[in-house]
């Protein structure tokens, strides 16, 4: 039977093959052809009114509660209850077409889910992983000196600043966990106008020392825009800038130079943060922004890096709805460019 049958089709011809059928023995019986006229008439209009009002009662409320339940898991909350259309001429359809769509949705769930769960196990482990080294140091520097390197002028004071180096990087580490975890937390942004310029300039500022121990000039590109300013969550920006600009540093070369530039891209404002270090191999850079991902675990690790700084710059940029992109070039260096809204 086609797809399309309705009940009211089945019903003609049901009652078509009930009046055939009737007026056949009635025509052989008695030989009279209005008779058999009327019968065929009368038969096909009540067995049509009966079939239908049956096979409508029968199908339509039966399937009525299936679409109302159907309705109600799909729905997230639950409380929803779909009504099925009373004058919907082919009720199964349209119960198997939510089904199917049904079945697509719980599917697609049902995938998220496992990546989740996948996610969650592996960020897991890579948190206890990052976590274990640290302490490890820690304990075996505190066991050492109290088994008797503490009376040890030669090492005590070694061993105490490595500890307190283990230290300084769990620290820093748990920093950074909780940004995520905060930033996953908090779906709200404060957004106010930003000036990325004057902003910036502060970043400098803060990371003066830092660029100064390697000799790293931090600049401007000399032509910016009239106006920088965006619409923006000003301390999460100044993250971004932060990790950038840091990052743009530790992995910059002695003597080298950290340029920022902005760009006026009619609704927005685009920032590249360019420096002309170590650079990044193009296997690398898809998979820079995941957390605890680096190019070079221990040189990163030397660095006093988490893996974790990337993610968090484009977890921030994201939930402005904007775009975070890597370039890099090995031996001339690598440009970071997001944009934000403009102000
Ligand atoms: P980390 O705390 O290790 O610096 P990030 O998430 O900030 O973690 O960066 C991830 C990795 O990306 C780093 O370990 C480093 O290998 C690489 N990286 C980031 N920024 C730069 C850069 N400007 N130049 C070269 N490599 C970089």
């Amino acid at each position: 039977m086609s797809q399309n049958t309705s009940p009211t089709f089945i019903a003609f011809v049901a009652s078509l093959v009930a009046a055939f059928l009737s007026s056949l023995g009635l025509g052989i019986l008695t030989l009279n052809i209005a008779a058999v006229i009327i019968n065929f008439i009368a038969v096909l209009v009540v067995c049509y009114l009966v079939f239908s009002y049956l096979l409508k009662a029968f199908i339509h409320d039966r399937i009525k509660l299936i679409y109302k339940n159907i309705y109600r898991f799909k729905t997230e909350s639950g409380k929803g209850y779909g009504v099925l259309d009373e004058k919907e001429r082919d009720p199964i359809g349209a119960v198997g077409k939510e089904v199917v769509e049904w079945m697509i949705e719980s599917r697609k769930e049902v995938k998220e889910l496992k990546q989740q769960e996948n996610f969650r196990r592996e960020f897991l482990g890579n948190v206890s992983h990052e976590l274990k080294t640290p302490i490890q140091n820690i304990q075996g520097y505190i066991h050492t000196l109290l088994d008797g390197a503490l009376d040890d002028k030669k090492v005590n004071r070694i061993f105490l600043n490595k500890a307190a180096k283990s230290t300084d990087r769990l620290v820093e580490m748990v920093n950074d966990l909780t940004s995520i975890s905060t930033l996953e937390d908090s779906s709200s942004l404060d957004i106010k106008d930003v000036d990325l310029l004057k902003l910036t300039q502060d970043v400098f500022e803060m990371a003066e020392d830092q660029a100064k121990l390697k000799e790293i000039t931090l600049a401007f590109n000399k032509n910016n825009p009239k106006s920088v300013v965006v619409k923006a969550d000003l301390a999460k920006v100044r993250q971004v800038l932060v990790n950038l600009i840091v990052n743009a540093i530790k992995y910059g070369k002695k003597g080298g130079k950290v340029t920022v530039r902005f760009f006026d891209m009619d609704k927005n404002i685009l920032t590249e943060i360019a420096d002309n270090g170590f650079g990044i191999e193009a296997e690398h850079l898809p998979r820079l922004f995941e957390r605890f991902y680096r190019t070079d675990a221990g040189r990163s690790r030397d660095q006093g890096g988490t893996g974790l700084g990337l993610a968090i710059v484009k977890h921030i940029i994201e939930s402005h709805n904007q775009t975070i992109n890597v370039r890099s070039t090995i031996g001339v260096g690598s440009t970071f460019a997001f944009t934000l809204k403009k102000g």
